[in-house]
């Protein structure tokens, strides 16, 4: 039986399984300080013997940080003042858990590149309890060409891995914007997470993995291996034929735009020839920033971004803070429910002053820049909180102001909504976590968290219809755009505009171009009309082809 999980980078290969299994030590530890300096020595000594003998760069680089950190003499000294010299422990773990905990506050104080070091640190905490207890750490080195199959993947596992032969990764554990995924992408091998019961595939048994698709099929059959072979050749010959901006076949244009989180995710944005930004997710800015950057500071990181724009558009997020995407200085408290609770827009309820600094500072870079650049608010829900941001906004100089729909009483309010702004844009994901009341984030719903559910598409349909009536624009900037077919039936919704990952917009593009609007009008009658999410996708493959 085969395996599905979410498809977090393209490419269909066959290979054997490789499994890395989590080693973890439960019971107490015992020993002196003079073992656990030795033992944190060990692991530097590995570390630094991995790296040097590692030709990738990237890996060289986590290697050596690792490493780096390992043998500061802060540590030594953190782990000396907590364990007393010449006594025998009968567990020293809380002793290097404490003394590693401090440790890794004051990395996250220091923020930044700091702050970013803090899983290596766990790492290392990690290795250095394994060598204490005599077990080595799961071995990640590869002997021969294999599919890796894990519960997750650290940095340092994935820095390790001989990436001659890993064919590809697929991970239990982990969404679209896990470490993972990350680092598949940049490599270019398929890769697949959230793929429950993984684990259960035995070392050196043969699997296809499609990382379009999620899918792992154990022991695959010629024919299965030649046909999605095929399908992924023919969708990358499609994807580099066409260039331009985004056109159906009958010549409706339609601007396809670039997701980014930073500068860099801009630079390849202008690369994919994406039409600009479509959503600029502003709070991925300050996941790691312990206090509110100056309003001069937040010119300059958002400056970075328009101007890697050059004229082109950019659709600024005000900071969606809280709940998958929790920002240090804003969402201290614990919340029952965060995903319900104080994120987003609401987070004015708590914390009003940060959005208008926020605004002061988009409102200045906009001047000193020459993008196109619109501004819009996450997790609106009610026309009064669509008026009173539209009102904020444009009091800073902001002249197209929106709001996204993603809640499903904006959705249904959606002709209210849009009549306080210029434009809205559909955020999918969220959209369909809160219309299926099913988390984002949870592997095991897959099939309710799905944007073909027809449920979905009805509450998109119903946004879009507003819009159309009020000759307003309506984009979409979830995850559903980067899927060519799902792209296509939200066009046929009534969607003006789609933005996406930077990495799929040659593939959408290449796909539209080959139909036309009509034939997007009876996919998505097709699709609101299904029963279920799987329906809804084989009926409009059916009438739009693969
Ligand atoms: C969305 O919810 O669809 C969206 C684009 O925003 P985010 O994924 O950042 O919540
Ligand atoms: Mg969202």
């Amino acid at each position: 039986m085969s395996l599905k999980g979410i498809g977090v980078s393209p490419g269909v290969v066959v290979g054997s399984v490789h499994r890395i299994i989590h080693v973890d030590v439960t019971g107490p530890v015992p020993g002196t300080i003079t073992s656990v300096l030795a033992a944190l020595d060990a692991v530097a000594n590995d570390l630094e013997h991995r790296a040097e003998n590692i030709d990738l760069e990237l890996a060289k680089d986590v290697l050596s940080a690792q490493a780096m950190i390992a043998r500061d003499p802060s540590l030594e000294e953190a782990l000396g003042q907590l364990l007393i010299a010449d006594t025998q422990y009968a567990d020293v773990r809380p002793g290097i858990d404490e003394a590693f905990s401090g440790f890794r506050n004051a990395l996250l104080s220091l923020g930044g590149y700091f702050a970013e070091r803090v899983e290596d640190l766990d790492e290392i905490a990690h290795r250095t309890v394994l060598k204490l207890s005599g077990l080595e750490a799961e071995d990640v080195a590869l002997t021969k060409p294999s599919v890796v199959i894990a519960q997750d993947l650290t940095p340092a596992d994935t820095a390790a891995l001989d990436l001659n032969y890993a064919l590809a990764l697929v991970v239990e554990k982990g969404g679209p914007t896990s470490h993972t995924a990350i680092v598949a992408r940049g490599l270019g091998i398929p890769a697949i997470v959230g793929c429950a019961g993984a684990l259960v595939l035995e070392a050196d048994v043969t699997v296809l993995v499609d990382g379009r698709e999620g899918i792992v099929i154990p022991s695959p059959t010629d024919s299965e291996i030649s046909q999605r072979q095929e399908t992924e050749a023919k969708l990358r010959v499609r994807a580099e034929s066409v260039t331009g901006p985004g056109r159906l076949s009958d010549g409706t244009a339609i601007a396809l735009m670039g997701n980014a989180g930073n500068e860099n995710d801009a630079l390849s944005a202008a690369k994919a020839e994406a039409e600009g930004i479509g959503l600029f997710r502003t709070e991925l800015l300050f996941l790691d920033r312990q206090t509110e950057p100056s309003v001069d500071d937040q010119v300059s990181m958002y400056r970075a971004v328009f101007d890697a724009m050059g004229e082109r558009k950019v659709i600024v997020r005000t900071l969606d803070a809280g709940s998958d995407k929790p920002v240090p200085f804003l969402n201290a408290v614990d919340e029952e429910n965060p995903a319900l609770g104080v994120r987003g827009w609401r987070l004015t309820r708590i914390a009003n002053d940060v959005l208008e600094r926020q605004l002061e500072a988009i409102g200045r870079a906009a001047n000193e820049t020459s993008a196109d650049v619109w501004v819009m608010a996450p997790m609106i829900d009610t026309p009064a909180e669509a008026a009173e941001f539209a009102t904020r906004a444009r009091a800073h100089g902001i002249a197209k102001v929106g709001v996204m729909i993603e809640t499903p009483a904006a959705a249904l309010l959606a002709d209210k909504v849009l009549a306080e702004v210029d434009f809205a844009s559909l955020g999918t994901n969220d959209l369909t976590q809160y219309v299926m009341a099913a988390d984002r984030l949870d592997s095991r719903l897959s099939d309710l968290t799905s944007s073909w559910h027809p449920a979905v598409l009805r509450a998109i349909s119903q946004a879009a219809h507003a819009a159309g009536d009020a000759g307003k624009p309506i984009g979409v900037c979830g995850e559903s755009a980067a899927n060519p077919q799902l792209a296509a039936v939200l066009l046929g919704l009534g969607v003006t505009s789609l933005s996406m990952a930077p990495s799929a917009i040659a593939e959408v593009r290449g796909y539209l171009a080959g139909l036309d609007l009509s034939a997007c009008h009876r996919a998505a009658h097709a699709a609101i009309n299904a029963r279920s999410a799987e329906e809804a996708r084989e009926q409009v493959i059916q009438i739009l082809g693969a």
